[in-house]
């Protein structure tokens, strides 16, 4: 059957050993296959089904048992508006939606006919029918930093693919617990991390929420790995110097990583100073899944996001076409990667499909530079991250790791405007620290010059009380003031 492919675990006769543990609510492999199958009895045969995708173990449930019927899943964010909640239905059309049997769902789902996913379940026999391994498993939307979400259509074979490259890099097993605490309605919390730890056969532990002590506690009592988004990275780095049990629990974790945007330079140090351990960054997308990752025990060179994983070609496009052959650690080039971890298209829009390939490369729309070894560096995206000033190509993200080395600031956006002299002036968007004077704006500017470059001086700077945030920590710049 087809969904062995995802989940080999829970196939023909599943372990006792744990699979899934959110709170109170803990669930072996035979009785995830149990609620799983049941459920997956239900939703055969239909076209798509919605997950109701709260950080619970209902919602992993869920997501296993449509796997099992070969019907793609839609996981939808809880805390969608109305606008992009209707845009993600009208797109997707499920035909029904599973949720929680206590979840209150908003008006906008009131059309689509309901499940309400049990944990236990009276031991159905999944569907038996054998689904095509390049159908896809699971519908997964952008996280609309660039434009409205796209439906990412992710086949069985490519879940399959990048996760056992991931497992590959990482010497992933059975034996490792995962300590998770990420919303699973993206790539990095449901697939990386619920369909991850699955797949190997190992434990999920979700902490319904991120805190530090949460953190601390399940890193000390047996968890091997954590993921996470910079935006905890940074609060733990906070808590390391007054917390000595989150010291001691990161310092024996096997494995940290983070993703999903840049960890900034100055987190990574911090963490290794106080721990003496690297936070393993890795590279991916809704579309790719995937595409790099920094070798764990590597020296650590923050800023970095490791080489391609295995099955991943990856190459530097400039801007007039031309392919990068060199490795020199300065051009910067647009990244195109292509491989068995590639999405299979755009829900519903073949000319966005189309236009997102160069060939059967894949346009990521992040640029980069190579270094030597192959490692990439990612510069910036280019829709809002490539500043040309003054005949300079200039990423925002190395002003904005510049910028979180000063200590008078919290967090840091930089952006490009219009400027009748340089073409773009750079911006910087400053959380100054909490009840601390802001930092003035020549200060600033000198500090990262310092750092930096002359022309990489920010020309203005425009302080916020906070950075306009998604979910998963990005920041979204364009939801910024002014930001052009
Ligand atoms: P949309 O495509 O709707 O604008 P999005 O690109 O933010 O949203 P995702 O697919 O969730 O949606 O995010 C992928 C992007 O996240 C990558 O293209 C890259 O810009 C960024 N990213 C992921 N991992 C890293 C990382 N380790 N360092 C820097 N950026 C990263
Ligand atoms: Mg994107």
């Amino acid at each position: 059957m087809h969904s062995v492919r995802i989940l080999p675990a829970l196939a023909a006769t599943p372990s006792d050993r744990p699979a899934l543990r959110f709170g109170t609510d803990v669930l072996s492999y035979a009785e995830l296959a149990r609620a799983a199958s049941a459920l997956a009895v239900r939703v055969g045969g239909m076209g798509r089904v919605a997950v109701w995708a709260t950080p619970t173990a209902r919602t992993a449930v869920a997501v296993v048992a449509a796997l099992l019927a070969g019907v793609p899943a839609v996981p939808l964010n809880p805390r969608t508006g109305e606008r992009e909640l209707a845009h993600i239905l009208g797109d997707s059309t499920p035909d029904v939606v599973l949720a929680g049997p206590g979840d209150e769902l908003p008006a906008g789902l009131a059309a689509l006919p309901r499940i309400d996913v049990e944990l236990t379940g009276p031991g159905a026999t999944p569907p038996t029918a054998p689904v095509d391994p390049e159908s896809p498993a699971l519908i997964v939307y952008t996280s609309g930093t660039t434009g409205p979400p796209k439906g990412v259509l992710l086949s069985h074979r490519a879940v399959a693919a990048s996760l056992d490259a991931l497992a590959g890099a990482w010497s992933w097993t059975a034996d490792d617990v995962l300590v998770h605490a990420l919303p699973l309605f993206h790539v990095h919390g449901l697939v990386l991390g619920i369909l991850g730890p699955l797949r190997r056969g190992g434990e999920v532990r979700h902490l319904g929420a991120f805190s530090v002590s949460g953190v601390a506690r399940e890193l000390s009592d047996g968890g091997t790995m954590l993921f996470g988004v910079p935006t905890m990275y940074h609060r733990l780095a906070d808590a390391l110097d007054e917390d000595p049990a989150l010291t001691a629990a990161l310092t024996g974790a096997r494995l940290l990583v983070s993703g999903s945007a840049a960890l900034p330079v100055h987190d990574h140090e911090r963490i290794a100073a106080a721990t003496g351990r690297t936070v393993v960054e890795r590279y991916g997308m809704t579309e790719t899944l995937m595409n790099t990752s920094v070798v764990p025990g590597a020296a650590p060179r923050p800023g970095t996001v490791g080489p391609p994983l295995a099955g991943v070609e990856l190459r530097l496009v400039e801007e007039d076409g031309s392919v990068l052959e060199e490795l020199d650690g300065e051009t910067v080039g647009e990244v195109q990667v292509r491989g068995p971890n590639l999405f299979s298209g755009y829900l519903g829009r073949p000319e966005a499909t189309a236009a997102a390939f160069d060939g059967d490369w894949f346009r990521t729309g992040d640029m980069a530079v190579r270094e030597a070894d192959g490692a990439v560096r990612l510069v910036g995206r280019k829709a809002t991250d490539l500043i040309k000033s003054g005949g300079y190509k200039i990423g925002a993200g190395e002003i904005e790791n510049a910028l979180l080395d000063h200590p008078g600031v919290l967090e840091a956006a930089v952006t490009g405007e219009p400027d009748p002299d340089l073409g773009e002036r750079i911006v910087a968007w400053v959380v100054p620290q909490d009840g601390e004077k802001p930092p003035a704006e020549a200060d600033l500017a000198d500090h990262v010059a310092g750092l930096l470059a002359p022309h990489k001086r920010p020309r203005v700077v425009r302080y916020l009380d906070a950075l306009p945030r998604n979910d998963m920590g990005k920041v979204l710049k364009k939801a910024l003031p002014t930001a052009g």
